[in-house]
């Protein structure tokens, strides 16, 4: 349930409607607005009675969500949220944030090569596993702790904020501790208690939807983020299982319009692990620009055949130079524009 106040409700009204919902039980989220403040009530489950928060002063109107997220949704909040990981990459408004970078950061080279690529060619910030989480217990595990020194290194010389992924809780303070956004991969997407200690951390987030995730698990699963007080959650389309294997994924596209409708909270796009080959990835980068991606989420390695994972998806630094053109192309044709890197 959100209450809306009248305009002209005064900070008193405001603290009675919350000290009733505290009454019901219920906890009261004050959430002030430009011309208005909403109170947000959490812990239901289900419809809240509303008989002892309409008549009181200040109140204007009780919207009941109807969804079975609640923070999440347009119901709740109907301006977009703005997710800002650094100072000048934010995802959400205008302009479209592109996250590229190796699969894992494998060595100290390869990652300063791949974040040189990243920023020559215009990107915004740089991506790469320091923990990964393989399907297999014998692959490649990343260099954990190393790996986000490596990235940090990345940082300092590039200025692009970093993006990388963690697989647990103790993981996520330490990835909080190097990282400008924890990632929570695909096979995580419902490790609970890795979602609330990313949501008490209060870092910036990047949920990715699981594999045989449908959006409403998506939006649950960044629920219990802003649950525990962090907003600041983007969501991202990585491709699902499907019967067809001509590609790794079946890359939904469709979860971007949907999305958008559904939740204030930024969506991006991850061709890459959509759809598995390079020469794949370009068109459905494209494809996801003009679809209305918040941002891009794409691997590129210096050197793809030497790439101890993901070598067959990821671009040449070349191939994304080229694509960066494109989608800047596209972005402007649909009243967007790309977002430089930082201090530019
Ligand atoms: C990744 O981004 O490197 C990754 C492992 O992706 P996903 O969690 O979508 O499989
Ligand atoms: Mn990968």
């Amino acid at each position: 349930m959100l209450v809306v106040m009248h305009t002209t409700a005064t900070p008193a009204d405001i603290d009675a409607v919350c000290r009733v919902i505290a009454e019901m039980g219920y906890s009261a989220v004050p959430m002030p607005g430009e011309q208005r403040t909403a109170i947000g009530v959490v812990g239901n489950d289900g419809r809240v009675d509303d008989t002892n928060v309409v008549g009181l002063a200040g109140v204007a109107q009780v919207i009941h969500v109807s969804r079975p997220y609640k923070q999440v949704s347009r119901e709740w909040r109907p301006e977009n949220t703005i997710v800002q990981i650094a100072p000048g990459v934010a995802f959400g408004g205008n302009a479209i944030v592109i996250v590229a970078g190796p699969c894992y950061v494998e060595s100290e080279e390869q990652i300063l090569s791949a974040a040189r690529a990243v920023r020559a060619a215009g990107g915004t910030a740089l991506r790469g596993g320091a923990f990964k989480p393989r399907s297999s217990p014998y692959s490649f595990q990343g260099l954990g702790k190393r790996g986000l020194e490596l990235l940090a290194l990345a940082r300092a010389e590039t200025g692009l904020p970093v993006v990388t992924e963690a697989m647990d809780e103790a993981g996520a303070e330490l990835v909080a501790e190097y990282a400008d956004c924890i990632q929570i991969g695909a096979r995580n997407m419902q490790n609970y208690s890795l979602l609330k200690a990313a949501g008490r951390i209060g870092k910036p987030v990047l949920l990715k939807r699981g594999m045989a995730a449908t959006i409403t698990d998506l939006l649950l699963s960044a629920e219990y983020i802003l649950a525990e007080g962090n907003t600041q959650v983007i969501l991202c389309e990585r491709g699902l299982r499907s019967f067809d294997t001509a590609a790794r994924n079946m890359f939904d596209l469709n979860a971007i319009p949907i999305v958008q409708k559904m939740s204030h909270l930024p969506i991006i796009a991850d061709p890459s692990h959509g759809t598995g080959l390079r020469d794949k990835v370009i068109p459905m980068t494209r494809a996801a620009v003009a679809a209305g991606a918040d941002g891009i989420l794409v691997e590129m390695h210096p050197n793809p055949e030497r790439a101890k994972s993901d070598g067959a998806q990821s671009l040449y630094p070349e191939q994304f130079a080229r694509l960066m053109e494109e989608v800047r192309l596209i972005a402007q044709a649909i009243g967007r524009e790309i977002s430089p890197p930082p201090g530019t």
